[in-house]
């Protein structure tokens, strides 16, 4: 432990194996699993589809290289695009490596138009990742701090303000992306309101800005539909994955369509692992199981069901400020500081996070049941009303 950067205030636990919706410490103890390790475990734990695909990949081929054509990689491609409306996808190993290359796509864009120093316009409280552009993207001074100087071209407005994102586009002509979550994750589950997603695609349209939706933790159908952004029935130019698109298996990926396609050509990007045969048949077997089981529909549904169980259990309970989300992202937003609650829910047999301080987030596996959803609640509620009420 003693030679692993220092760069997580790591819980004392650690963990030998899982099952479903279940995983087991390394002292025997069991969790219900309600934050699928941050919206990656979108099958739960050893999914016995996901475990033989796995298996038998590795047993036929786990890299070749992007020197080459890759089968699966070409498979998974065509299949993404079917789902996202999109056009073209570059394969990479993260979400801040898929936003890299949507940030990249956007001053590609830019240049080719004749902007010389492209801007992006970013959101308060948005998450897009640790590398340095996308730390610079992030809405987060803490996490910024001490890495200055940070990558220059962006501007921030907060979110859901159609007003703002105006005013910059009267002063600012070097604007040429919005980027954004449609669900914001790390800043506390806020949801991008329809209307404003409508509004915003269109004076995208009429500037000629490329629409970037970073969908790394909302996208993969944990909001009810494959990608967030569908629930509008807008189409970016841009839109990011990762974290659930693999369930576990590390791969990122940046779609593009409309004003973003065709953008690049040989040399303008890259990536040694992006997209090997292992990680693609990761997510095929993720896509087809999700296809198959109907975790689609069954992620709203259950996300319905635990907000409607946590308001009825939490009804009057001073201190709650909101409970809020979209299917299976879900935050109870509380009125103080309370990561206190991580622990407590872990001896309760719970895991869960505490996002934005105040922000108890629920992220569980899309395969999680009406039974788990009761569970969930019966356990963490009073937890959270012990809280509040100490
Ligand atoms: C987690 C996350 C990222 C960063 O993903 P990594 O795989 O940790 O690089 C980017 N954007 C959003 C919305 C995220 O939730």
């Amino acid at each position: 432990m003693s030679h692993v950067m220092n760069t997580y205030a790591r819980l004392p636990v650690a963990f030998s194996h899982g099952s479903g919706c279940r995983i087991t410490d390394t002292e025997g103890r069991e969790y219900l699993d309600a934050l699928s390790g941050i919206a990656v475990s979108t099958l739960g734990h050893a999914h016995p589809k996901l475990v033989a695909a796995i298996a038998a990949q590795a047993g036929r081929l786990l890299h070749t290289s992007n020197l080459y054509r890759i089968r699966e990689q070409e498979e998974l491609a065509d299949k993404l695009a079917a789902l996202s409306g999109m056009q073209e996808v570059f394969f990479c190993n993260s979400g801040c490596e898929a936003n890299e290359a949507a940030i990249k796509l956007a001053r590609f864009y830019g240049h080719k138009k004749g902007v010389e120093t492209p801007t992006i316009i970013v959101m308060e409280k948005a998450f897009h990742g640790r590398t340095m552009a996308t730390l610079s993207a992030t809405g987060n001074r803490k996490t910024q701090a001490g890495f200055e100087p940070l990558v220059s071209g962006f501007v921030r407005v907060p979110y859901n303000d159609m007003e703002a994102i105006r005013a910059v586009a009267e002063h600012n002509k070097n604007v040429v992306a919005v980027m954004l979550e449609i669900v914001q994750g790390e800043g506390g589950i806020h949801i991008a309101a329809l209307d404003f997603q409508r509004e915003l695609r269109a004076l995208c349209d009429a500037q000629e800005w490329l629409l970037i939706c970073d969908e790394v933790q909302c996208g993969m159908a944990r909001t009810g539909k494959w990608f967030g952004y569908q629930h509008a029935g807008i189409l970016p130019d841009v839109a990011t994955l990762a974290k659930g698109l693999g369930s576990g298996v590390p791969i990122g990926a940046c779609m593009t369509g409309g004003k973003a396609a065709g953008l690049f050509g040989p040399g303008n990007h890259g990536s040694t692992f992006g997209g090997n045969p292992l990680a693609c048949t990761a997510a095929l077997t993720t896509i087809a199981t999700i296809e198959q089981d109907g975790l689609m529909a069954r992620a709203e549904c259950i996300g319905a069901l635990i907000r409607k169980l946590f308001g009825e259990a939490l009804a009057g309970t001073k201190g709650v400020a909101e409970i809020r989300g979209h299917g299976l992202m879900i935050g109870i937003e509380l009125e103080r500081p309370c990561g206190e609650l991580v622990g407590k829910a872990m001896a309760a047999g719970v895991l869960l996070n505490v996002t934005a301080d105040k922000v108890v987030r629920l992220l569980p596996p899309l395969i999680f049941g009406e039974n788990e959803a009761r569970e969930l609640v019966d356990r963490v509620a009073p937890l959270i009303r012990d809280f509040l009420a100490g």
